[in-house]
């Protein structure tokens, strides 16, 4: 019967007007339209403030076509759900992938079939049908690619009404056809409200009703408004259905208390546009990185509460809030402020789906090592203190595929993980058995962490979204086994949980601040509005948007509306965020990421600032954007003392103020009073007793650990060596003893497989020579590589390329060596003893060596003699150089000497020589160490340097001061004397310089804690 128009720019009072008319009409039951399901609830809750209001109903544009086909008689049953249907377009493109041309490959790929489904969307919400497609295929170019389309529709439509199920479209199409039939069910009068776009089953259905009844839409627009430009093309189409009256709504300020706010909306987009000065209602955050564009906001939100502003009348506004959503909502949520994320995020970035999407792929496909751990870690109810041990073995493995790491844990275990067993259990069972159990175990997954002796404790923040996720799942899951056809496969099950998406809040969302995009938000009010990630490329996007599987010749031989103009579409949602708030308005960009690098700011700032005056001039800063911007810069690690929005925050900021800064009296700046003082200045004592602890365990003060220290019965070469390298790292790695994770490192395996093989050949003498010689040289090798082979099954190497890589390493070591060996007759020197070993235990040749008040004990690799009785001790080395006689203090050598003093003391030879051998060297391989100058001719085969070479005395010299060192190093591990001390003493190079191959700094953290007390650098000189 008719259709009115109501149009104006935004705050021109619409919404007030159709509030009225839908009072007005409600003896009628009329029918109020509003585009999302949180505006329904708030129109309801606007409509009932001055007190019941009884007849009339608000729903959503899926709502009104349910209710049209209600009242036609044809109530629509059987509809798919989102999960059922996006199977069904799965199933439909398996069905018909071999009738397939072009789309054939991409129709295997991850991504299709949601990618189809949203375009099948965009046809069937444009009333097409299959036969439409195929005909407009018919009728271009490159028709082969939409006949696949068709093809694909067709596919989908037979196999969903062959489960005798329809979807959302056709119960649309249905609506309208019900309508446009003779009949006059529907007398109810519509109103629509915020809906600035229409498929076409939606336009059509307000035709028809307007026909049946009475329709008043209120739409966005202004003449001549260029923001609101992308909006005028539905306005034409309604024109031409036949308009009964139009209302033109003026700009209102009275509608916006501040000024500026007015201004900002009813400028933007001019083109000569009027300036006024800034104000407070308008403030500019500039932030470093995405984590402290989140705190930014938090800070002002959190100001904004405290001030007295209600969190419901405070929105946050982002462009793509499924990617920088859940942050802000974080943050938001840890400084105590309840928030309502209004985005859908894929179940698999919840623990929930990650886990459940792990344990598939280690259960039921050829998962990896690293998906049963994700499994592990989740939610899965095993002690992570298990799972750590766990990793530990797989890693000490190397053990990379699920089976094989499943046969481990029920090595460990006896039987898989509880969950693991569930699952293999009901895949016996079939598809729907699976669907059914793995629906389940998300429930139970996501109240593990709830669970306890008794009631279990209070859901935590971010509780909600598991359970949500679990629901999510198990809702979906449920409907994909009924009917039985949907079920996925065990194959396919992880594809399909994949592919759901959560919402990450739904519902009414009074008390909590709305995050949501601009479609989502434009249809209301707030008092403050922040509008974040204000980035080029983000806000205003470049992206064309879309589907990406029609060409416009193509959508326009299907009869699609062209794409929207992306700059208009652009310019219309930030004008559209503009007109939201009432007295604040933040915008908010980043002008870097966390690691410094430039990111570019939006254009749409530098038109808000065109607004303002005095416009810019000459260089930057611009004064006037100065003062409206609050920054949050790179070296802000915590909020202001003052400023910060909770106790946790609070604590921070105190806490960053370093060790020095006077607790009571920041709280008192901070203006925080009793129980709130107390409990913030409790959590500073205990972080910074902790922190104290942590930083370095010496020097150790504990009886029964300086007992323990002090009745070691004898100290081994290597020990002191660590020591003196730096206490820390020792007493980390001797003491404390961390397990590696990883399986023991390359060098250490080639070192222990060297010593044990040239020591088990020159025990040998293959070929009968002591040494090897040019004559023995092939058996000395022959027989190397067979004892090689022994020893690595003896230590079970092998069964992974990196240990057969090794050993082939240590073989070529090992055929150098011993043809160097060869070639250094005529020394006079023989092998002696091969592993000497002194000390406690008992495969120990001769006693500990008793050296001032310490006893040393070690197994020396080789010791040649000569006839003279004169002893060279020899120490192998894989690296690939080795230590001078020179550098032996410099660089914590002390073994070596020592060693020279046990052959002296222990066995009564006299020693002339000590030599490390490079093993791994390349050009230059000579062995290097001390050596008597007198003994030089002897010792000529094996081509000492000059400065290696030292007289009697100096020699001697060498040794004291080598007992010495050691000495002194005892005194100080059995005083508890542990700091970060690395290098040599002071005055010697790479004093205090950590060495490369230390990775204990995290631990350590020498960079940045305080630094070490005077008395131990005095003691070091
Ligand atoms: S990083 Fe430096 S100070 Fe820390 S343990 Fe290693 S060598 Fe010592």
């Amino acid at each position: 019967m008719a259709l009115k128009l109501i149009h104006g720019p935004p705050n021109s009072g619409r919404a007030g007007l159709v509030r009225r008319r839908f009072t007005a009409a409600l003896n009628r039951d009329p029918v109020l339209v509003v585009p999302t399901v949180d505006d329904v609830y708030s129109f309801e809750r606007e409509l009932c403030e001055g007190g019941a209001a009884l007849g009339g109903a608000v729903m959503t544009f899926s709502g009104l076509f349910r209710a049209v086909a209600t009242a036609g008689g044809a109530p629509p049953a059987g509809e798919l759900t989102p999960a059922q249907r996006l199977r069904v377009v799965s199933l439909a493109i398996a069905e018909r992938r071999d009738q397939l041309g072009p789309l054939r490959r991409s129709a295997t790929r991850p991504g299709f079939a949601p990618a189809f489904e949203r375009l099948l969307d965009e046809l069937q919400g444009a009333g097409l049908e299959p036969a439409a497609v195929e005909a407009a295929a018919g009728t271009l170019e490159g028709s082969a690619y939409l006949g696949d389309l068709a093809t694909l529709f067709d596919g989908y439509a037979k196999l969903r009404d062959r489960l005798g199920r329809t979807d959302s479209h056709r119960i649309a199409r249905g609506a309208v056809e019900l309508l446009c039939e003779p009949g006059d069910f529907w007398r109810r009068p519509v109103f629509l409200y915020g809906l600035d776009d229409l498929t076409r089953n939606q336009f059509e259905l307000v035709r028809a009703l307007a026909e049946a009844s009475e329709v008043t839409m209120a739409l966005t627009y202004e003449e001549g408004n260029a923001a609101l430009a992308a909006r005028a093309s539905l306005l034409e189409r309604l024109r031409r259905v036949g308009v009964a009256e139009e209302t033109g709504t003026e700009p209102d300020p009275e509608n916006t208390p501040a000024p500026l706010l007015f201004h900002l909306e009813r400028g933007f987009g001019a083109s000569e546009p009027e300036r006024r000065p800034p104000g407070e209602s308008l403030v500019l955050l500039r932030s470093a990185g995405a984590r402290g564009e989140a705190e930014a906001i938090g800070a002002e939100v959190a100001r904004l509460i405290a001030d007295g502003a209600d969190p419901a009348e405070i929105a946050i506004a982002l462009r793509d809030p499924a990617r920088r959503g859940p942050l802000i909502a974080s943050v938001l949520e840890s400084y105590g402020i309840a928030t309502a994320l209004e985005a859908e995020l894929p179940v698999g970035s919840t623990s929930v789906g990650a886990a459940l999407l792990a344990l598939l792929a280690a259960t039921l496909a050829e998962g990896s090592a690293a998906d049963l751990l994700r499994f592990l870690r989740g939610p899965s109810g095993i002690p992570s203190g298990r799972v750590d041990w766990f990793e530990r073995a797989l890693r000490r493995r190397r053990i990379r595929g699920a089976a094989a790491a499943l046969e481990l844990w029920e090595e460990h275990h006896g039987g898989p993980p509880h969950d693991v067993a569930r699952v293999r259990e009901a895949a016996g069972g079939g598809a729907a058995a699976l669907a059914a159990a793995i629906a389940s175990l998300a429930a139970t997954m996501a109240s593990r962490p709830l669970r306890s002796e008794e009631d279990g404790p209070r859901p935590d923040r971010g509780d909600g979204l598991e359970l949500r996720a679990a629901a999510a799942i198990s809702a979906a899951l449920a409907d994909l086994a009924d009917p039985v056809e949907l079920a996925p496969p065990p194959e396919e099950l992880a594809a399909e949980i994949e592919g759901l998406r959560l919402r990450v809040w739904s519902g009414p969302v009074e008390g909590r601040i709305r995050v949501a995009d601009p479609y989502r938000l434009r249809a209301a009010r707030f008092d403050h509005v922040f509008v974040a990630s204000l980035q080029d490329g983000e806000f205003p996007r470049r992206d064309r948007g879309g589907d990406p599987f029609l060409s416009e010749p193509q959508r326009a031989s299907l009869g699609l509306e062209p794409r929207r103009d992306v700059d208009a579409e652009e310019r219309y949602l930030f004008h559209a965020c503009l007109a939201l708030p009432r007295r604040r308005l933040f915008l908010s960009w980043r002008d870097s990421d966390e690691n410094g690098v430039a990111e570019a700011r939006s254009p749409l700032l530098d038109e808000v600032r065109r607004l303002l005056e005095p416009l810019p001039g000459g260089e930057p800063p611009d004064p006037v954007e100065a003062a409206l911007t609050r920054v949050r810069d790179l070296t802000r690690v915590a909020h202001p003392v003052a400023a910060a929005p909770s106790e946790g925050e609070l604590a921070r900021a105190i806490a960053a103020r370093g060790p020095g800064a006077d607790v009571a009296e920041l709280l008192g700046v901070a203006g925080v009073e009793r129980p709130v003082a107390d409990r913030v200045a409790g959590r500073l004592a205990t972080g910074r007793a902790a922190e104290a602890a942590t930083r370095a365990p010496g020097p150790l003060a504990n009886p029964a650990a300086l007992d323990a220290l002090a009745a070691v019965r004898a100290y081994g070469g290597t020990t002191l060596e660590g020591f003196d390298l730096c206490s820390y790292r020792w007493f980390v790695s001797h003491e404390l003893a961390p397990q590696p994770l990883d399986p023991v490192p390359d060098p250490l395996v080639q070192g222990g497989l060297m010593h044990a093989v040239l020591e088990r050949l020159y025990a040998e003498r293959p070929g009968g020579d002591p040494l090897p010689r040019p004559a023995s040289l092939g058996a000395w090798l022959g027989r190397g590589r067979e004892l090689l082979g022994a020893v690595a099954v003896e230590r079970k190497l092998g069964g992974h390329p990196a240990e057969r890589a090794i050993v082939r390493r240590v073989e070529g070591l090992l055929e150098r060596f011993l043809a160097e060996e060869s070639g250094r007759a005529g020394s006079g020197f023989e092998p002696w003893m091969l592993e000497a070993r002194f000390g406690e235990e008992n495969d120990s040749e001769r006693p500990a060596l008793q050296i001032d008040g310490w006893r040393l004990h070690g197994a020396i690799d080789r010791v040649d003699r000569d006839p003279l009785g004169r002893a060279l001790v020899h120490d192998y080395k894989t690296s690939g150089s080795v230590t001078p006689g020179a550098k032996l203090e410099e660089e914590a050598k002390l073994q070596l000497q020592l060693y020279l003093i046990a052959v002296a003391e222990r066995w009564g030879a006299e020693p002339v020589a000590g030599l490390y051998h490079p093993l791994a060297g390349t050009s230059t391989r000579r062995p290097r160490g001390l050596a008597l100058e007198e003994a030089a001719d002897e010792l000529a085969p094996y081509g000492l340097s000059r400065t290696d070479l030292l007289d009697r005395e100096a020699f001697e010299a060498m040794l004291d001061d080598a007992r010495r060192r050691a000495g002194e190093i005892v005194g100080r591990m059995r005083r508890g004397e542990i700091h970060r001390d690395p290098g040599p003493r002071r005055g010697l190079r790479g004093h205090g310089v950590c060495p490369p191959f230390c990775d204990f700094a995290p631990i350590c953290r020498r960079d940045r804690a305080p630094a070490e007390p005077r008395e131990a650098e005095g003691e070091e000189q």
